[in-house]
């Protein structure tokens, strides 16, 4: 993934024709904080935080708890952290954290003593001004209070803008849950106004039925009648009705813990999930999902990146010679990041929007940058990604050589 991402800076940055100086300033990250934490029970585990660039405001990212964690993936998350606070014009720069860590095997109480833990190591570090970590994979809201409260006591900052993705009791965004789903909602329709194809009716599936396929799935429901789900998987399997599959149904279906593929219709397999006869293939899971391997099997016409680089450099390539449209991730679930950014601001003024504000202005940023992007490809005859990437450094660049 990091190999992925810096062959995309040196190619936009070519293109720009970008000093040398220039290209290392965005490969490489400001600072790296490396670090052990060790558990009461004297059990250790590497921490990161990579602080990739704050050219255009505070770091922001979000921190992790997985066993993949490693400083190469920290460094990858990160500069996708930047492409993408820039890419949609937030006053933010990117950052990433993490620990190498499988939380399942952690008690409750060790879960809190290591997030405090990480808090209290960075607490020099963090701030509203200064990097600001939120929510990622295995990490919530409950976490991030404990985060905080262990922040506020070290640092005597109390500024609740430090931290995003709290609880709404400790001053967390309504509408953050549903956020990057309900973004990916905005930025199909928006890429498909467009193209002029808004009202055809279309059929979608999605690898990843978690917190951003479900709300994404509810929420095109109730907002896009036209667009039907077909399909859908888990990590343990996934349907198929071609009749299409109750939204709510089946977010209660897996509520309840059930096996997706119990759900009424056809069980399939995750892998045929994805060679799909459908328009849109929605992946929501994880990295790589579309690679080298099964490139040539798919058919869908438009892919939406909603997890983090699921299409590999290859199969991107490859598919978008072959006119599938793929929208990236820092633009397919940059929702999460704009409520993030919402949140901070609330925060910041001391004020509590209601939902239904915080959704306008969520759609207001996404509808913008969408347009903006889609004319800035055609004009220059890039895709999705190469001009939203393109857009992201010209303005990283611009604001360098108005700060110095
Ligand atoms: P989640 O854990 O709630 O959901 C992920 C889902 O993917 C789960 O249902 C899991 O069972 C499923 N899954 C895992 N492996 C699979 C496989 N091989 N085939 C099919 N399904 C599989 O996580 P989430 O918060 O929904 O995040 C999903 C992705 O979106 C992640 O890549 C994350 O980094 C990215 N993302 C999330 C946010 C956010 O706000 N949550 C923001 C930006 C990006």
């Amino acid at each position: 993934m990091l190999q992925t991402a810096q062959k995309l800076i040196v190619k936009t940055a070519k293109h720009l024709n970008l000093s040398e100086e220039e290209l290392n300033y965005l490969l490489k990250a400001n600072k790296e904080h490396v670090f052990e934490i060790e558990l009461a029970s004297g059990r250790k585990f590497l921490a990161y935080r990579v602080q990739h660039n704050n050219q255009l405001g505070p770091y922001k990212g979000g921190v992790r708890f997985h066993e993949n964690v490693d400083i190469n993936e920290m460094r990858a998350l990160a500069t996708l952290m930047t492409l993408k606070t820039a890419a949609v014009g937030l006053p933010f720069g990117g950052g990433k954290g993490g620990v190498a860590v499988n939380p399942k095997e952690l008690s409750k109480a060790e879960l809190e003593e290591m997030s405090r833990k990480y808090s209290a190591h960075l607490a020099e570090q963090i701030g509203p001004e200064q990097d600001i970590p939120a929510p990622d994979v295995s990490t919530n809201a409950e976490i991030i209070d404990w985060m905080l409260d262990e922040y506020i006591k070290r640092s005597g900052n109390s500024s609740r803008a430090s931290f995003t993705g709290k609880s709404t009791q400790k001053g967390g965004s309504l509408g953050r849950e549903t956020a990057t789903g309900r973004g990916g909602v905005v930025v199909l329709e928006q890429i498909l106004k467009n193209l002029d194809k808004q009202n055809a009716p279309l059929t979608y599936a999605i690898e990843g039925f978690g917190n951003v396929g479900k709300y994404f799935a509810l929420i095109a429901d109730a907002e896009c009648p036209n667009w039907h789900l077909v399909a859908a998987s888990d990590s343990r399997g996934a349907v198929w009705n071609k009749d299409g599959l109750d939204t709510v149904k089946l977010a209660e279906h897996k509520a309840a813990e059930h096996p997706i593929s119990q759900f009424s219709g056809l069980a399939i397999s995750n892998k045929e999930l994805l060679t799909q006869n459908i328009d849109v293939l929605v992946l929501a899971a994880l990295e790589n999902s579309v690679n080298e391997d099964n490139m040539q099997e798919i058919k869908a016409k438009y892919i939406l990146e909603l997890a983090n680089g699921p299409v590999t450099e290859k199969a991107y390539e490859y598919l978008s010679q072959k006119g599938v449209i793929i929208i990236p991730d820092i633009l397919a679930n940059a929702g999460g990041v704009i409520v993030s950014y919402l949140e901070w601001l609330q925060n910041k003024q001391n004020q509590i929007w209601e939902e239904v504000k915080v959704n306008n202005e969520l759609r207001r940023y996404l509808i913008k940058t969408v347009n903006q992007t889609y004319r800035y490809a055609k004009e220059r005859h890039l895709n999705l990604k190469e001009a939203a990437t393109t857009l992201a450094i010209q303005r990283i660049i611009k604001a360098k050589k108005e700060n110095k």
